[in-house]
């Protein structure tokens, strides 16, 4: 079980991290390590860039612009959980905030917005998505980092679908059943899990994703939720089927 320490300072950086690798920050990082941290020469911090595991490094060089890190030792493997794509309607703003900073902390490997007919969000800010990814994983010690996709609708977001990869099509009109059982029958494989927009999926769309090769149908329970809270109980319940020891 890992268990994180809350009070180390972790990074998200792009470089790879090897043993005795420099990695330069400059702007807002440097800022913050040497600012808001108020890191001094010889201070450590976690660094992870999502492929690499956690990585305790020291700061080695310090100045107004930049600084340098000192890469030391690998402190937690990368490891991985449920190869999950999370494919949703986009929200409003501080919904769809809320959202991809739950699917983060929850380990999906992807986050695909995908636009219906009733979806409410006119376009997607995918810079403000991938810094609340960031802040999400810097701040609750994930290391799975998600790749935010393009938006697409929802035909090319099914056809872009490798044939192993199973919809889990969360369906408020779903016949009740408990999705933990319908995921522990499917057995570990990679999956899509897919949220539709406030105001649910058009019957065209409904029946294009019945029709999905593979496809499983889940009721989150007998109540409707919004969007937002079904994708944290959906994937909630992914994880708990993990958790069963697939
Ligand atoms: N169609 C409903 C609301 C859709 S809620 C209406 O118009 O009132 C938004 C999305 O959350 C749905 O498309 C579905 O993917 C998911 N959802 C909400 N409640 C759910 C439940 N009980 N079971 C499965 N999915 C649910």
């Amino acid at each position: 079980m890992a268990i994180h320490d809350f009070t180390s300072q972790r990074l998200y950086v792009e470089p790879d991290l090897a043993s005795g690798r420099e990695v330069v920050l400059a702007g807002p990082q440097a800022h913050y390590l040497q600012t808001v941290l108020r890191l001094r020469l010889g201070d450590q911090v976690g660094l992870f860039n999502g492929r690499d595991g956690e990585w305790r490094a020291v700061l080695t060089s310090a100045g107004k612009r930049a600084c340098t890190l000192t890469v030391d030792e690998q402190t937690r493997p990368q490891g991985s959980g449920p190869d999950v794509a999370y494919l949703f309607a986009p929200l409003k703003h501080a919904r769809l905030d809320y959202m991809v900073q739950k699917a983060t902390e929850l380990g999906v490997r992807r986050l695909q917005p995908v636009i219906t007919r009733r979806t409410i969000a006119e376009r997607v800010n995918l810079d403000r998505m991938r810094a609340n990814v960031i802040e999400a994983a810097e701040q609750c010690g994930i290391l799975q980092v998600p790749v935010v996709s393009e938006p697409t609708d929802l035909a090319k977001a099914l056809a872009a679908l490798e044939p192993a990869r199973r919809l889990i099509f969360c369906d408020e009109d779903a016949p009740p059943g408990s999705p933990l059982d319908a995921l522990a029958a499917l057995g570990p494989c990679p999956m899509a899990v897919l949220v539709g927009p406030e105001g649910g999926f058009d019957p065209a769309e409904r029946e294009r994703l019945l029709a999905h090769p593979g496809s499983l149908t889940i009721s989150l329970g007998p109540r409707i939720m919004r969007a937002d809270t079904a994708a944290v109980a959906a994937l909630a319940i992914v994880n708990a089927a993990a958790g069963r020891g697939w």
